[in-house]
């Protein structure tokens, strides 16, 4: 997979005599990606652009599934929390009581008990 975006780069070469000084610029695709906070850039190869958007495509997909993952994390992070607010301060005794064994077990879906 890779991140970023392919896009067109348009330039003119600078020849005189070139067609793209008449106004047709030269175009070359290119993975535009940012790397250590600066945007980096791969000029590709014609034959190389569908495999490279292909690749961008399957990391835009498992970045978003790995966003959903991280919101249903805090989700389950703010529920658990709320749980043992309520478990400590606005619960009746007698229901904490059958409660405790399951609010100690319980750490959210999506988050892992340390060893
Ligand atoms: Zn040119």
């Amino acid at each position: 997979m890779l991140p970023g975006t392919v896009s067109t780069f348009r330039r003119r070469c600078g020849k005189l005599n070139c067609r793209c000084a008449a106004g047709e610029p030269h175009e070359s695709p290119a993975l535009v990606f940012t790397e250590g906070g600066r945007t980096k850039t791969v000029t590709l190869a014609g034959a190389e652009v569908a495999e490279v958007e292909a690749a961008v495509a399957r990391y835009a997909q498992a970045r978003a599934e790995l966003e959903q993952q991280a919101v249903a994390g805090i989700a389950a992070l703010r529920a658990s929390r709320a749980f043992r607010t309520w478990m400590s301060v606005g619960c009746p005794g007698v229901i904490r009581s059958r409660l405790v064994g399951f609010s100690s077990g319980w750490v959210g879906p999506g988050l892992r008990r340390r060893p």
